[in-house]
């Protein structure tokens, strides 16, 4: 294996250290902590998971934990009765609705009612056209936490061929703006997109978030490029990623692993935001 492994542990452990330090004066300057509202309706088990990690990366770096658990029945109107309390909360600076919400309740319009200024996941319809625009907002977790990954180990981006692959709103949509807002010539490929491994082949920085595990593999790969893998897959054996890891390292200059990778840049990101959200709200 010729490629440097990024080490996503590492650069996440230095994110949330600087969190706790931004947090610990925000509490200082507004006599209470920047407060994260997550909330879950229902009691899918993985999305408990997701939410209890959240949490407990909130206490770690001083963030007030004002989480909310909703009952599985509840109606559009009394998720979305919360989401207004949150909004109008001077002790909450961020409010995350976890996804997917229980069947019969339109997450995506849940998600829109949520104010601006406090949307710490950067879903909302206003995030995102603010993103596309290159106005000031707050930004998806998981696309600004590839871009933290390749500054961490001096990536150049500037003029860089970027390829991602994938369109979703979570991730690559995003990613593609925040990419060209950095002045890399962006590709975005998706399932129709033919000749997949000689586009991706082009990219000094390559990006898989597609959810089929190994889909990109050495043939992908142009010599010496930067490979990010979002993908995480559940597979018998082991967690995997898009990225034949193996394979792809034998040509990358820099490459992430799954897991250890992009997976604990997400929460990171995502207390970055809400410090910064909070910043941003203070009277
Ligand atoms: P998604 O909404 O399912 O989107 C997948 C994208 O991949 C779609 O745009 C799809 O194209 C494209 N695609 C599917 N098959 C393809 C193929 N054979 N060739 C090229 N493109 C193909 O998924 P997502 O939410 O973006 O998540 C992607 C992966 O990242 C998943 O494994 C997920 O678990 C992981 N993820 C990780 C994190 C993290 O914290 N590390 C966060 C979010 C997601 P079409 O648009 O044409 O259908």
């Amino acid at each position: 294996m010729s490629a440097t492994i990024i080490d996503g542990r590492a650069v996440a452990a230095r994110v949330r250290a600087e969190v706790t330090q931004e947090v610990a004066a925000l509490t200082e300057q507004m006599g209470r902590p920047p407060g994260l509202a997550t909330i879950l309706v229902g009691d899918d088990p993985a999305s408990a998971i997701y939410v209890a990690n959240k949490r407990r990366a909130c206490a770690e770096v001083g963030i007030a934990d004002l989480h909310r658990h909703l009952p599985a029945d509840s109606s559009q109107a009394e998720v979305s009765a919360v989401i207004e309390q949150c909004n109008s909360d001077p002790s909450v600076s961020g409010i995350l609705l976890q996804l997917p919400v229980p069947e019969g309740l339109d997450g995506a319009a849940l998600t829109a009612t949520i104010a601006p200024q406090k949307d710490v996941d950067g879903l909302t319809p206003i995030s995102a056209g603010r993103l596309m625009q290159g106005a000031p907002g707050l930004r998806p977790c998981t696309p600004l936490g590839v871009i933290e990954l390749l500054d961490s180990y001096d990536v150049r981006l500037e003029g860089a061929d970027a390829v991602v692959v994938g369109r979703s709103n979570l991730v690559g949509k995003p990613l593609t703006f925040l990419l060209l807002e950095r002045n890399a010539t962006v590709t975005v490929c998706h399932s129709r997109t033919r000749e997949l491994a000689t586009v991706c082949a082009r990219a000094d920085v390559l990006v898989a978030a597609v959810g089929t595990p190994g889909l990109i593999g050495a043939d992908h790969v142009k010599p010496g490029a930067a490979v990010i893998d979002v993908g995480i897959n559940r597979t018998d054996e082991r967690l995997r990623g898009d990225v034949n890891f193996d394979g792809a390292a034998e040509r990358a200059g820099l490459i992430t692993p799954v897991p250890g990778g992009v997976g604990p840049m997400t929460i990171a990101m995502l207390l970055r935001n809400t410090a910064a959200a909070a910043r941003s709200q203070r009277s």
